[in-house]
């Protein structure tokens, strides 16, 4: 029997919607611009999936957070100005398959730790470095949620920076290094010293990537995200500057760039919709 997934992926610019095989194979891909108003999106999922197989058991939604795995709740997806919804029900009603929600940098970490850079890793963190930061645990192929969601964007690396993130953190990893942030700052990003990416940027990275591996000693580091995408020359002085604040404690991860580049959404919800599948399976 063949069986497909739908996965999701949903952001500011894009709606889009693909069916997956098993071994992470996409049969349709479509897309459409959002409407940025809830009810009006789920008519644009509705004709997203119209091409879909009778072969599909399941369907993840990658959606931007702040939201709530345990309940399905986004309490707030501002790029889509969606307030406590719950896509994951809503969209399952729709499809007649177990549906669930999951944050866009966590189904990324899935991604990599099940198709990408990190295929044979049994504990894979993912930074997702663009107009924020965005991050990723996951532990045996299943992402680690903790009691709401781990965060290591918002990591204070800085507390006394005059650089705060859109939350208001003071010198939070995202204040620092995030795309939005240095165009805050500088302007625009052609316009970011070259100091900035040579060695400021690579110094806070460092810091994160050496904070992940003392909090939870990863077998992989996957990096991805526009700004990666666009200045990934900063990479190798950020494993350095890792290297040396790890000297003496725990082994040092494997860092990678991602390989799914922008499937890492579609993918990722892929992976977590085989997965709600084979837990309904198992309970039945
Ligand atoms: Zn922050």
């Amino acid at each position: 029997m063949t069986e497909t997934v739908i996965g999701f992926d949903f952001g500011g610019t894009w709606l889009r919607a693909a069916e997956v095989g098993r071994d992470g194979s996409i049969l349709w891909d479509e897309r459409r611009s959002p409407a940025r108003d809830y009810p009006k999106d789920l008519e644009i999922v509705r004709g997203l999936v119209e091409r879909r197989s009778d072969d599909v058991v399941a369907a993840a939604v990658a959606s931007p957070g702040p939201l709530d795995f345990h309940t399905g709740e986004v309490m707030r997806a501002a790029n889509l100005q969606w307030l406590n919804q719950f896509p994951g029900r809503d969209i399952g009603e729709m499809l007649g398959v177990p549906t669930v929600v999951e944050n866009d940098a966590d189904v990324a970490a899935l991604a990599e730790a099940t198709y990408g850079a990190g295929r044979d890793a049994d504990v894979l963190v993912y930074y997702g470095i663009g107009t924020g930061v965005g991050s990723g645990v996951v532990v045996n192929r299943a992402i680690f949620h903790g009691s709401l969601d781990p965060e290591f964007g918002h990591q204070i690396l800085e507390p006394g920076s005059d650089r705060r993130c859109t939350a208001g953190h003071r010198g939070c990893l995202e204040a620092l290094i995030s795309g939005g942030s240095l165009v805050r700052v500088f302007g625009s990003v052609e316009a970011v010293p070259a100091e900035e990416w040579c060695e400021i940027v690579p110094h806070y990275l460092g810091q994160a990537l050496a904070n992940a591996a003392l909090f939870l000693s990863p077998r992989v580091i996957v990096l991805g995200g526009g700004v990666i995408d666009h200045r990934p020359d900063i990479v190798p002085p950020a494993i350095r500057e890792m290297e040396i604040m790890l000297e003496g404690f725990v082994p040092r991860p494997r860092v990678m760039i991602s390989e799914l580049g922008k499937e890492v959404g579609i993918l990722g919800a892929a992976a977590a919709a085989w997965k709600i599948y084979a837990e309904d399976a198992a309970s039945r």
